[in-house]
């Protein structure tokens, strides 16, 4: 086949004259029967690197997705390009048609859920047809390193193994260096089948700032952002809260998504964010997935997304036209107490993965340099070290030692006992003689006081950054206790540096006429 040919039938079908990213290079290997793993970024065009093969090879691309609404959606756009393709799932009522058209080749894509793999008159019917292509949509599922493990997506492997001669295309958007291997492993592909796209969405901004009053917060971001957005809360709850509140603060289009609503509802409110102009849509995670929406402005999260990967498909939803948009996340030390607590619950063998996660995470929210450096960077890039178009870019935060601060705090942390709360560990560290302080004796102690009046306001950031970072855990009653890393912090074996705002280090240096 030649080149020519080639972009001749992706005028013919899809009508884009050339190629974008590495979309041609996973599909010439697709063309030429190699088995591939795509990491490309939400956005970039995964769907047509099997559809195009699914159209100029002689057989069926069986497609294996995750999620019945995502099926739909790349039904519908599939045959809107004239590419003959059907879905087999449980809520289809044309089945037999579709397994009668899939026998006699007169299929291009067939699309379906992997529990359907693993069940034995799929395989069956799988000899029986002419099999081209095997696509597995968002692969990472495969993977327990991923951040969505799905145990279905374990089937495909002995399936596909029974057809050496097919070749096999995974697809993900997000999967760092330990997941993209995994998923080569776990699919049988071969470490050079392995093609990742550019993650860098140049157009986003990136901010990411401590949560002090969300609604305010947020009504001064959709002030400044007057098109479609996304604010992603972490529950039904926060999300219908947040929904009235805004809704209430703006006067602009605001409406909730989650999967506690009936569908009915959701599909609704869903069609009127995608034609709306204006319309901000406050939801859980379980809203964007293949929506196809170009004009968003803005992603907001009100609370800390589960991951980096996680972090990028959300915002990888804003500004998928190429216009300049904005990803805003408001963290606070308690989602990170949460996300720790939640660890233990984790079965032994995906804790450590979920915590690197964690790590990873927190890591990106700390940072005083640029975001888009570290988000890359996480993502096996080689960024250069400044972006101009992140908040840290834009407006440089002061970095602090503040090593032997956060030293003070530990011991104190330590020397009250561990289950003393922020405000008290305050006034111990600034000298307080406050009524508890003295009844617990802890004005003997030798941290009372050795804090500073100057160095006071560094406290609170810093308490927040040890929490996020896990120094610092949560104790059941409020207090606060030592963590992992809080020893080799204690012994001055690693630093700890503290990014200041701008707007609290120039207040800072005022106070001081500096
Ligand atoms: P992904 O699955 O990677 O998130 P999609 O496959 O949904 O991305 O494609 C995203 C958008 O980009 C779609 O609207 C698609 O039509 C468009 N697109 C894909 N490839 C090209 C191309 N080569 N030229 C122009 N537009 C493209
Ligand atoms: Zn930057």
């Amino acid at each position: 086949m030649t080149e020519t040919h080639v972009l001749d039938q992706l005028h013919a079908t899809f009508g884009f004259s050339a190629f974008r990213g590495v979309q041609d290079q996973v599909v010439s290997r697709v063309l030429d029967g190699q088995s591939t793993l795509a990491v490309m970024p939400t956005g970039a065009g995964k769907s047509l690197t099997y559809q195009l093969p699914a159209v100029m090879l002689p057989g069926t691309c069986v497609v294996i997705s995750p999620l019945i609404a995502l099926m739909h959606d790349q039904l519908r756009s599939a045959l809107a390009n004239g590419i003959r393709a059907a879905t087999l799932t449980s809520v289809d009522a044309d089945r037999e048609q579709t397994i009668d058209r899939f026998r006699a080749g007169e299929l291009d894509l067939l699309y379906v859920a992997p529990e359907r793999a693993s069940q034995g008159h799929f395989r069956e019917l799988l000899s029986k047809a002419p099999v081209c292509l095997f696509a597995i949509d968002e692969a990472h599922c495969v993977s327990e390193w991923g951040h969505d493990f799905r145990p279905d997506y374990r089937a495909l492997r002995p399936l596909m193994d029974a057809f050496p001669d097919v070749p096999r295309l995974a697809l993900t958007a997000t999967a760092d260096a330990q997941t993209r291997a995994d998923v080569l492993a776990q699919l049988g592909i071969p470490a050079d089948g392995l093609i990742v796209a550019g993650f860098d969405r140049p157009n986003i901004r990136y901010a990411i700032r401590h949560r002090d009053n969300p609604v305010r917060q947020l009504t001064t971001l959709m002030a400044e952002q007057p098109g479609p957005g996304i604010v992603y809360a972490p529950t039904r709850k926060k999300v219908e809260e947040l929904a009235d509140k805004l809704s209430a603060a703006t006067g602009r289009p605001v409406l909730p998504y989650h999967a506690g609503l009936p569908p009915e509802v959701r599909a609704a409110n869903q069609a009127a964010f995608v034609a709306s102009e204006e319309m901000v849509m406050v939801a859980t995670v379980a809203f964007g997935m293949g929506i196809d929406k170009p004009d968003v402005r803005f992603v907001a999260h009100a609370g800390i997304p589960k991951s980096i990967e996680g972090y990028y498909q959300e915002t990888g939803r804003a500004g998928r036209d190429g216009d300049p948009s904005v990803a805003v996340m408001l963290w606070g030390a308690d989602d990170f107490a949460r996300a720790r607590m939640r660890l233990e619950e984790v079965d032994e063998t995906r804790r450590v993965g979920e915590r690197a996660r964690l790590d990873a995470l927190a890591a990106l929210v700390e940072t005083g340099s640029c975001r888009r450096a570290v988000l890359l960077r996480h993502f096996g890039e080689h960024p250069p070290e400044t972006c101009g178009n992140c908040d840290n870019c834009l407006d440089a935060p002061g970095i602090r030692d503040v090593t032997e601060l956060a030293r003070k705090v530990l011991s104190a942390v330590y020397r009250t006992g561990q289950s003393y709360g922020f405000g008290h560990i305050q006034k111990v560290l600034l000298g307080q003689h406050d009524d508890r302080v003295v009844q617990r004796g802890h004005d003997q102690l030798s941290v009372f006081g050795i804090v500073s009046a100057d160095e006071a306001p560094l406290l609170q950031p810093l308490v927040r950054a040890l929490q996020a970072r896990g120094s610092l855990l949560p104790t059941e009653h409020g207090g606060l206790a030592l963590g992992d890393d809080a020893r080799v912090i204690l012994k001055g074996e690693v630093p700890v540096m503290l990014a200041i705002a701008p707007k609290q280090e120039r207040a800072r240096k005022d106070r001081r006429g500096g």
